[in-house]
């Protein structure tokens, strides 16, 4: 948590940054400094680096973030993602009071994929008990505005829900409904911040807070669940806990304006300096400061917990509650929390409460990503997510390399890189052929082979090195008498054996070994004997990568075509740049879903007995590959259906949406042989798509356009069917699916 701007233009008396125990706010800088922005994405890049994390959270904090304006905030934004996303998936969000939200920070948030949390009590009445400017004044129709303006269309994607703090005096109806009405992706609902030393308000009743979160939850459930309530979610059995509940290792710190780092915000309710930690990010790393015994007791589960919590039956979902909810004089953090009768009756009643008979599955907190792909194509934005999950998973290999091998100078170099050019790192490991490489290498069963046993990090420091006009000198593994340099090209120098030494210079690289001694001049304008380089091809989308080179490109199970003619390389751009615009038109969805992350196309060996030929590789995300063909109508419904693969094969990456082990095999109609639930799935995905650009042919075409439509329609329905006939998928799997029919069956998915 980012504490980017220390002040706040509203004054809410709940406050726990100025109304509480603590106000070592009046000594702290009203803004971030850039430093410290800088030094604080650094530390956490590195914290990542290390460890191999798949993903971290950063939230921009206040007081009120938006307060740093639209430039401020570009400039943190730009500091976290060059430093952090080359090494892990950043996940990065905001909690504001939404009052000084417009159009502009919201484009700005959707360019940096940033998921705004806001601030809303619930209704005026409850809002405004609390949430008011310092003359009086209500923040209602502010906050509203600010929530109307994050349901807009283009700016959904970076709506991440709303916090709202609880008030027992508050109508529970008049808020659920308050919530409710505002679309909110996830609703968080916090309990009052207090301790035992200055315990919450009573007004009625042995448990007001459960009896009121009761209230709103059997709204919740007999609505259907609109929407994720987190807190109700996390108090199932088995549903992971928050920050507030449960026995997960706490995993929060915070990054204070001037750049000390501090335990949760929350033990600003204790006593004055609660939350201090002694550290900062210009002297500590993320480790030093979670090794504070304040962030240490809070990662040994129930071994941590008082004496009472041990002996609780609900220990496991409650936790002690937050932490310093447990704070009394005397007895320090050692006490069940202060809402401990509450927290008791709302796990009970939760798990009493009744469901009814027609009640729709338990949301997920991946609901977001899965209905947004569920529509058939899903939005740029998430094509992006799934791509820096990707990277995520790259970067982890590369980590796992250095793990197993050992520590090497092209180590060293990609570390270093990481930091002085995070963007160069980026772009090679973002190539499609790059985690090909390093699985190939990382593999037990093909490690002894030839070219198996390759060392794939020299390469890929090369090419980062050379993006980056950094001068290095690494030895390389390469080919007999070919260096392939990722992102860049192919040098091809007879005698060269099977290691060089690279040594990159500006504008190029020189290349030694065995007999043969080379220099790439990579200016276009002064060619170099025996250099291949990468071609592109501009498609509406951008740049697209013919990759008829790359020898781990050979990842699809079927033959690949050799290195194509110039010419050749010009005819399958024309036919890939008309096929693009062709998806546009018919189905602009999938079209933005295309431009969102296919970024190479690879030539498949042309076969006479099957012209029409196209493939995905679940290791080599952002490319698929097509038999060269000259109908660009054609060309058009391979690209939208291979990137379907891709997509859900992230997806897949990261979430299972089958359970594991069953070995249950489905029969569809559109193969012979019965298939795994994974397969059916990909094929149901695959074909809801191809569905939908039919259809919308079919709309001004009809004759063949009409049949293609028919035939992939029974197909999805079909596959549907089974698939959720078969039991074999998860819950999170269950509703993709059923979500999926939703999409089939609505007449016009992103036609034109
Ligand atoms: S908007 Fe948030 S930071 Fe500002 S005064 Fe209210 S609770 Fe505190
Ligand atoms: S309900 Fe009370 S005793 Fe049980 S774990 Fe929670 S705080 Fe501790």
């Amino acid at each position: 948590m980012l504490k980017v701007h220390s002040r706040c233009d509203l004054s809410c008396d709940h406050c726990y940054v100025y109304q509480h125990a603590d106000q070592t706010w009046r000594g702290r800088p009203v803004r971030m400094a850039p430093a410290t922005a800088r030094s604080a994405a650094r530390r956490i890049a590195e914290h990542a680096r290390e460890h191999g994390l798949p993903t971290v959270h950063v939230v921009l904090h206040g007081g009120e973030p938006l307060l740093l304006g639209a430039a401020g905030l570009r400039e943190v934004l730009a500091e976290l993602r060059a430093a952090i996303s080359p090494w892990t998936r950043l996940d990065l969000r905001m909690q504001t009071n939404g009052v000084l939200l417009d159009e502009d920070l919201c484009r700005l948030f959707v360019e940096y994929g940033v998921r705004v949390g806001v601030s809303f009590d619930g209704d005026r009445t409850a809002n405004d008990r609390h949430r008011v400017f310092a003359h009086g004044g209500s923040s209602h129709d502010h906050v509203r505005r600010a929530l109307a303006l994050l349901r807009q269309p283009e700016f959904r994607g970076s709506y991440a829900g709303i916090l709202c703090t609880v008030d027992v005096r508050n109508d529970p109806d008049r808020v659920y409904e308050a919530l409710v009405a505002e679309s909110p992706p996830r609703v968080d609902l916090l309990l009052p911040h207090a301790t035992w030393d200055d315990p919450p308000q009573r007004p009625g009743g042995a448990t007001p807070y459960a009896d009121w979160l009761l209230r709103i939850h059997s709204r919740w459930v007999d609505d259907g669940r609109p929407g994720s309530f987190r807190l109700f979610e996390a108090l199932r059995p088995g549903g992971g806990g928050t920050e507030a509940f449960g026995l997960a290792p706490a995993d929060v710190l915070v990054v204070e304006a001037d750049g000390s780092w501090e335990q949760a915000d929350s033990l600003k309710t204790a006593y004055h300096g609660a939350a201090d930690t002694g550290f900062d990010v210009f002297a500590h790393s993320v480790d030093e400061a979670a090794r504070h015994p304040g962030v240490a007791v809070r990662q040994e589960g129930v071994e941590g917990l008082c004496a009472t919590c041990r002996a609780c039956p609900v220990v496991d979902r409650c936790g002690g509650g937050l932490y310093a909810h447990r704070w009394r004089t005397g007895a320090g953090f050692d006490n069940p929390s202060v809402y401990c009768a509450d927290l008791l009756r709302l796990i009970e009643g939760v798990d009493a409460y009744r469901e009814p008979a027609h009640e729709s599955p338990v949301p997920t907190p991946l609901d977001d990503l899965l209905d947004d792909l569920a529509t058939g194509h899903g939005s740029p934005q998430t094509v992006r997510r799934l791509a820096d999950d990707q990277v995520a998973i790259t970067r982890m290999l590369v980590t796992a390399c250095r793990e197993m091998f050992g520590p090497t100078a092209a180590w060293e170099v990609l570390a270093d890189l990481e930091v002085t050019a995070p963007t160069a790192v980026r772009a090679v490991l973002e190539h499609p052929f790059v985690r090909p490489r390093l699985v190939r290498r990382l593999d037990p069963s093909t490690r002894s082979g030839a070219r198996e046993a390759v060392d794939p990090l020299p390469a890929l420091a090369v090419a980062a090195a050379v993006r980056a006009g950094v001068p290095v000198t690494l030895d390389v593994p390469v080919r007999p008498d070919v260096i392939t340099v990722p992102t860049l090209g192919s040098l091809v120098l007879p005698g060269l054996g099977e290691s060089a030494e690279v040594t990159v210079q500006p504008g190029g690289f020189r290349v030694r070994g065995g007999s043969a001694d080379g220099t790439v001049h990579l200016d276009p304008g002064e060619p170099s004997a025996g250099w291949r380089p990468t071609r592109d091809v501009l498609v509406p989308g951008g740049r697209l990568l013919i990759e008829d080179d790359d020898p781990y490109r050979d990842c699809y199970g079927q033959s690949v075509a050799p290195g194509l003619t110039a010419p050749a390389v010009r005819a399958l751009g024309r036919t890939l740049a008309e096929a693009w615009t062709v998806v546009h038109r018919d189905v602009p969805a999938h079209g933005a879903a295309l431009d969102g992350g296919l970024r190479a196309v690879v030539p498949l060996m042309p076969d006479p007995e099957r012209p029409l030929r196209s493939a995905t590789a679940r290791h080599a995300f952002g490319a698929v590959a097509v038999t060269p063909h000259p109908d660009a109508e054609t060309v058009a419904v391979l690209l939208v259906h291979e990137w379907q693969h891709a997509k859900l094969g992230a997806v897949l990456d990261r979430y299972d949406l089958v359970a594991p082990g069953q070995g249950t095999l489905i029969r569809v109609p559109w193969r012979p042989d019965p298939r795994p639930p994974e397969g059916v799935l990909q094929g149901v995905y695959a074909h809801l798509a191809v569905t939908q650009v039919w259809r919308s042919r079919a709309e001004t075409e009809g004759g063949d356009a009409s049949e293609h439509t028919a035939r992939y329609l029974a197909w999805t329905r079909a596959g549907v069917d089974a698939l959720l006939a078969s039991r074999s998928l998860t819950g999170a799997g269950e509703r993709f699916v059923e979500r999926m029919r939703h999409a089939l069956e609505e007449t016009r998915v992103g036609s034109r």
